[in-house]
């Protein structure tokens, strides 16, 4: 595989500081029950990366310590983890927000089978990937027989509640382009896409979040062997938008990979660009105050552009329409 980073640094960056901390983002592990073209992880059900007992413990201890408002669990896919549950529980029983970031095929595997009544039960909100209306550019992206597994899960969990109104009970999509190109409107997809899965599968959810693909991992790598790398980075540049700095995640987000070591975001835990201390040691979470993080320079590269091009994209959609 390419390694993009070494291109992505040389590319200048606005400076970005952080304000205060509300979203504690845990990436738990990188094993996944699918490997899709576009995944920024590169996940797979062969990575072995978990995230383990101790380290999930120092993330609760910081939860409570800190007094963190919404727990966003990712991976892989991240119900994978031994510890997704009790983590979920223990944080809801604090009242914390709970984010749940579900490939939604893994709702059919069968050790997972109670998992989407678990999610409804702890009040879990399901951010699911559907990078697609249609059957052909699902499975294109994310593998044979994904689209119809994606269907029945979000069936799944619309019968516990999930995307009804008045369940309280919230279901997000995440669309992301094919290829090498940025997301149409946000607010015109999400009708197309309510009115499509809504007719054809009786699907409902609660929005649409469209993500710009990132240049680094497997889609970065693919499109260094393409070929196409410099025209992806330079529509992302041009497309840049300064308005959209003020609100891109790693403001008031800190990432966590499954070492417990911290990250501005997930896109650079997957480049290994961690927050250091002064002499270039790591910071774990076991080991930091929410109120050391306040004001902190923000490590920037090429690949940020992918969070400010056009409408912008962040961990909640995109950007333009979220600041409106
Ligand atoms: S389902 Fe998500 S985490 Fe799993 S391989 Fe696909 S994009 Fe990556
Ligand atoms: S990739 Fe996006 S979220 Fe991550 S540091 Fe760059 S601007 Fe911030």
């Amino acid at each position: 595989m390419h390694d993009p980073r070494p291109l992505l640094e040389q590319i200048p960056f606005p400076a970005l500081r952080r304000r205060r901390l509300i979203t504690l983002q845990i990436n738990v592990g990188y094993r996944c029950n699918q490997s899709c073209v576009h995944c920024h992880v590169s996940a797979s059900p062969h990575r072995t990366e978990e995230m383990p007992g101790e380290v999930a413990d120092a993330v609760l201890a910081f939860i409570e310590r800190e007094r963190i408002a919404t727990l966003d669990i990712t991976g892989g896919a991240p119900e994978l983890n031994a510890h997704f549950r009790r983590m979920v529980i223990a944080a809801r029983d604090m009242g914390v927000k709970v984010m749940d970031r579900c490939n939604l095929t893994i709702l059919e595997v069968p050790e997972q089978a109670d998992l989407a009544a678990f999610l409804a039960a702890q009040q879990v909100v399901v951010i699911a990937s559907m990078p697609c209306y249609l059957e052909d550019n699902v499975e294109r992206q994310r593998g044979k027989g994904v689209f119809a597994g994606s269907i029945r899960g979000l069936q799944r969990l619309n019968a516990l509640g999930y995307g009804r109104e008045g369940s309280g009970l919230e279901l997000n999509l995440v669309y992301n382009p094919q290829g090498p190109s940025l997301p149409p409107s946000q607010e015109a997809l999400e009708a197309d896409y309510r009115r499509v899965l809504g007719e054809e599968y009786g699907v409902a959810f609660n929005n649409l979040f469209t993500l710009a693909n990132m240049p680094i991992q497997r889609f970065g790598s693919m499109l260094i062997s393409k070929g196409e790398f410099g025209r992806y980075l330079d529509l992302l540049q041009h497309s840049h938008l300064d308005a959209n700095l003020g609100n891109v995640m790693c403001r008031d987000l800190i990432s966590v990979d499954w070492r417990g070591y911290l990250y501005d975001c997930d896109f650079n835990q997957m480049l290994d660009m961690p927050l250091m201390r002064k002499g270039g040691a790591r910071i774990h979470i076991s080991d930091i105050r929410a109120e050391d993080l306040d004001g902190r320079s923000i490590r920037v590269a090429g690949h940020c552009f992918g969070c400010t091009a056009g409408q912008g994209s962040s961990c909640g959609g995109a950007l333009q329409d979220a600041a409106e």
